[in-house]
């Protein structure tokens, strides 16, 4: 092993910093990764049946409003004009998302105007007083008032994180806009699109170069292969995308992780939901949303197979050791937990960790790459000159 920089994770994170290092010095950069592909998280594939670009762990679509990541990205791809837009089932009817006043007024039966929807939804929202709630409870009813809360909010966020939402941070859906207008883009970010020949594509062109190696299938715990972390340790500058608690074998208790189980659904049909993303409100229903995904890149209809679509739905549930961590929990006591490893994390030579796995982070693709930007500015490339 001749590596002069070793990336655990093939996703956004350790891509980034293997790009930077290539770039930036004459480091020569090994990934590992135990998956069967690059891109982490993010990997997509061609679904031969439908044409459609299936997103493997999940829908992702790209966005930000960082002028350094939108620069960054747009070297290794150039992006569709899809905008994200999200409807909702609730109660048979079809909705809007998220809340704005097509919806407000849908439900409500009524024509307000900006302000009048603004007046109303103040009053009902009156019984939080906090200026910054910190839990989502709080959050979602000082937002919205309670009666959108309870139908828009409350049960879907009860099947996706079955935990009390006064228990939840605020800051998960603060994410979600609220507008007194019609405007129902998802997303409040100046850019947003999707890479226009896919994501894997677009992380292959990352690391394109002859300094960098990347090995799939090696788990750096194993230490019947020579990759691992015992052989590795303090030998060579380590950067570390997995779990943070895995590390250091849970030694101070095991971070509280969501999984999502997808069930795929085929139809003999051009086109089952006539969009790429349904949520569904209602606790009748046990999947949180369904995600069609052909319609995400209607720029490739042609390219598309007719008359055949392929749907995922979405099941949410704890994470067992053994699963896809997806979401973080984020407790008190899983925070609590967290600023103990990472005060670890902070003392342990020459490891630098990163991501959403190695920060226990709901972090989106942006501010993954802008955290790798900076970690490799910061902390790592003085390690590597
Ligand atoms: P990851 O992509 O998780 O990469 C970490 C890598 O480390 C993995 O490939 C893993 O296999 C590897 N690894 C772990 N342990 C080991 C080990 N022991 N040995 C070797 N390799 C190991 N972001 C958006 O911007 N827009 C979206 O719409 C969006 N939707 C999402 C939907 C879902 C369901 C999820 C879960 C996330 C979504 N995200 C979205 C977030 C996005 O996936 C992440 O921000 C990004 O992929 C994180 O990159 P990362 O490198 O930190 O981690
Ligand atoms: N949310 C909700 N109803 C919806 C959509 C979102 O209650 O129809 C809440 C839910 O708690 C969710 C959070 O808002 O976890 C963030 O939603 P987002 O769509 O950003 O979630 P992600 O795409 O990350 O799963």
């Amino acid at each position: 092993m001749d590596a002069d920089l070793v990336i655990v994770g093939a996703g956004l994170f350790g891509l980034t910093v293997a790009q930077q290092a290539v770039e930036h010095t004459n480091a020569k950069v090994l990934i590992l990764d135990i998956r069967d592909h690059i891109g982490g998280n993010a990997y997509s594939y061609t679904d031969e049946e439908t044409g459609a670009e299936i997103h493997k762990y999940g829908a992702h679509l790209f966005h930000t409003s960082n002028q350094r990541v939108w620069d960054y990205v747009n070297r290794f791809t150039s992006f569709t004009n899809y905008v994200h837009r999200v409807y909702a089932t609730h109660n048979d009817e079809v909705y809007p998302l998220p809340i704005n006043l097509g919806t407000i007024n849908q439900f409500f039966r009524a024509h307000y105007t900006p302000s009048e929807a603004q007046a109303l939804i103040s009053e009902q929202s009156a019984e939080i007083t906090s200026e910054d709630p910190s839990n989502l409870n709080d959050q979602g009813i000082s937002l919205i008032g309670r009666p959108l809360y309870e139908a828009f909010i409350k049960n879907y966020t009860a099947k996706q994180w079955q935990t009390d939402p006064a228990e939840l941070p605020a800051s998960i859906i603060k994410r979600l806009p609220v507008r007194f207008n019609y405007d129902n883009r998802y997303f409040k970010d100046r850019w947003e699109g999707l890479p226009s020949d896919g994501y894997t594509a677009w992380f292959e062109r990352m690391i394109d170069s002859d300094r960098i190696d990347v090995r799939l299938g090696v788990d750096f715990f194993d230490e019947s292969q020579p990759l691992n972390k015992k052989a590795l340790l303090g030998k060579v500058p380590i950067v570390y995308t997995g779990p943070v608690d895995r590390w250091f074998d849970y030694s101070l208790g095991e971070l509280k992780w969501r999984t999502v189980d997808f069930k795929e659904r085929r139809y003999d049909e051009d086109d089952h939901f006539g969009c790429p993303v349904m949520n569904f409100s209602d606790a009748d229903v046990p999947y949180t949303r369904a995600i069609e995904f052909k319609n995400f890149n209607p720029e490739r209809r042609d390219q598309q197979n007719h008359g055949k679509t392929v749907v995922w739905e979405e099941y949410s549930r704890f994470a067992n050791r053994d699963d896809e961590p997806y979401y973080p929990v984020n407790t008190a006591e899983d925070r609590d937990m967290y600023t103990r490893y990472k005060a670890l994390a902070s003392k342990e030579p020459g490891v630098h960790f990163g991501g959403r796995l190695g920060t226990y982070a709901y972090y989106d693709m942006h501010q993954v790459i802008n955290s790798a930007l900076i970690a490799f500015e910061n902390s790592i490339e003085p390690e590597l000159s």
